[in-house]
């Protein structure tokens, strides 16, 4: 059994993830981190349960999702995995850091690049990973098959899904993603938001507007 601790964190509300097994061992998504009081906030978390951080993940490498990089990265010397399309958009991020008001942001040197032929293996605990595009042109999700949960970053939300008119985003290979990728999953799979509240593929499959929308187009 899996332990999930959220974290929201920088000026865009953004989830960060801590997952961690029995035996302590725990991953980071998507570290969003930022000041020093939200630094504080995760390492306290990770110290004052004793987990040891075997790897850190982004879903996708826009701002929000990557601010604590390297602050994760130096701290817990684990290596960062991102899938090899993202690497532009994770470069791109300290030309534009500065005109969001990130002027302390460090670019973190991605130390694996990975796909959806990958398997993230920390403890006992194996992920599939899924190629989700559309918001981010590199954008993959988590999927535990034996936990039914996934972690698919800025993809679908709770009754909304991601944004697309960002450098690389595309509406109709999102809504593509989320129909063959995310909404073929169980019902049951609790899915884990970039931003907001967890919610289901079920509950997304009946009611969310975006989705339910683009099946009449
Ligand atoms: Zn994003
Ligand atoms: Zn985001």
């Amino acid at each position: 059994m899996l332990s999930i601790q959220p974290f929201t964190f920088n000026a865009f509300s953004e989830n960060t993830y801590v997952v961690f097994d029995e035996n302590k061992e725990a991953v980071i998504i998507d570290p969003g981190c930022y000041s020093r009081e939200e630094q504080k906030e995760l390492s306290s978390f990770i110290e004052e349960n004793g987990l040891k951080i075997k790897l850190i993940l982004n879903t996708h490498c826009h701002i929000d999702h990557v601010l604590g990089n390297n602050f994760v990265r130096e701290k817990y010397k684990a290596p960062l995995l991102i899938h090899k399309i993202e690497e532009a958009q994770l470069r791109a991020v300290k030309n534009y850091a500065p005109l969001y008001g990130f002027d302390g942001y460090r670019e973190a040197e991605p130390d694996q690049f990975i796909d959806e032929k990958d398997v993230i293996s920390f403890g006992a605990t194996q992920w599939k990973i899924l190629f989700l595009p559309g918001h981010s042109p590199g954008h993959i999700g988590f999927y535990d098959v034996k936990e039914q949960t996934i972690f698919s970053g800025d993809v679908l939300f709770e009754h909304s899904i991601g944004r697309t008119d960002l450098p690389g985003g595309n509406f109709d290979t999102l809504i593509k993603s989320i129909h063959q990728n995310l909404f073929t999953l169980p019902d049951e799979v609790v899915v884990y938001c970039g931003h907001g509240p967890p919610t289901t593929i079920g509950e997304e499959k009946i009611s969310n507007p975006f989705c339910a929308l683009s099946l009449l187009r």
